[in-house]
């Protein structure tokens, strides 16, 4: 080879490599964009999504669901642990790639509505804000040694504070959170009641009447959720006139006795119940009134130990339910 024919081979030798280079670069630059988009700058839409998750594949019964906003943020309404099914919350939100949630509401402190807050932020899914009610010892006091265990509650509050995560208390009436999609719809959370089992308009009542309810409204679609609201201030809130209606109720307490009179079905005057239960909670005779209730009313119950995953899709038209199976 002469020089010339050297110096050929070279310059096209560089061009080549460049070329690869720049292709490579390009490539690269593809790809940290699309985990960008995919990942840490989720796409703003204009529908609210709602899953109940199934956390309940064995016997026992527990509450988790996910909402995933327009504005891209992940709030979780309880993070419910069935003590026959540890870690599925865990598991799944991981599997669902939520990284991030930017609001934990615990509708009230038992552990099949609490028990994997702590785990949550241990597997390192960042949370930015807690929002809670803790009960009045005298109403949980009630349930020794079966129910809320006081001193896990105080435990939970402490990795609260230690992970320096903001944890508060909210009261009837308040919106905890608001926004406008790019279609000008308002979706919005409102607390409906937040008791702490004595301070309350009929005395001393179990922990379950703690249970922060609540409202999601996607422009024309209202769900209620309603934690596990027990007899006695679901009667209250009946006869309270407080406005109950939803197209979508999240039954309160799996379903199961002692929960709601069937007056507070009526007052809420849903189209749809989702209910979090085990399959073989929800064909037991603990749940036979609830169940005997929709199924007399025509109104279609989901219930996650059957259908799996469930996933209600909120826009400006309307809704739209999905079950995994
Ligand atoms: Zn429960």
């Amino acid at each position: 080879m002469n020089y010339t024919c050297q110096e050929h081979f070279s310059a096209l030798a560089v061009f080549l490599l460049s070329i690869y280079f720049n292709m490579r670069l390009r490539f690269l630059i593809a790809i940290s964009l699309s985990s960008l988009t995919a990942i840490d700058l989720p796409a703003r839409q204009s529908s609210t999504k709602w899953i109940m998750l199934n956390i309940t594949p064995a016997q026992a019964q527990a509450d988790c669901h996910l909402l995933q906003l327009p504005d891209g943020s992940n709030i979780l309404i309880d993070a419910g642990e069935a003590w026959d099914a540890p870690n599925v919350a865990v598991a799944l939100l991981r599997k669902l790639g939520v990284h991030r949630i930017s609001m934990v509401i615990i509708s009230h402190f038992h552990k099949d509505h609490y028990g994997q807050l702590v785990p949550i932020i241990r597997a390192g899914i960042a949370i930015d804000k807690v929002i809670l009610n803790v009960p009045d010892k005298r109403s949980a006091d009630l349930e020794i040694p079966w129910g809320c265990d006081l001193n896990d509650v105080q435990s939970v509050l402490a990795e609260l504070r230690a992970r320096k995560i903001p944890y508060t208390t909210p009261k009837a009436g308040d919106r905890i959170y608001e926004y406008k999609t790019r279609d000008r719809v308002i979706v919005s959370l409102d607390i409906i009641c937040a008791y702490d089992g004595v301070h309350s308009p009929i005395g001393l009542t179990d922990v379950n009447d703690t249970s922060i309810v609540l409202r999601l409204s996607h422009g024309p679609t209202r769900v209620l959720f309603s934690g596990d609201l027990n007899q006695k201030l679901g009667a209250y809130l009946v006869a309270s006139g407080v406005d109950l209606r939803a197209d979508i109720l999240k039954a309160p307490h799996h379903g199961a006795e002692t929960t709601v009179p069937d007056a507070f079905y009526t007052k809420v005057h849903a189209s749809a119940v989702l209910v979090p239960a085990s399959k073989a909670l929800w064909l037991s005779a603990r749940c036979m009134r609830t169940r005997n209730y929709f199924y007399n009313a025509g109104v279609p119950a989901y219930v996650s130990g059957l259908r799996g995953n469930v996933t209600v899709t909120m826009t400006s038209k309307g809704y739209k339910i999905e079950a995994e199976h």
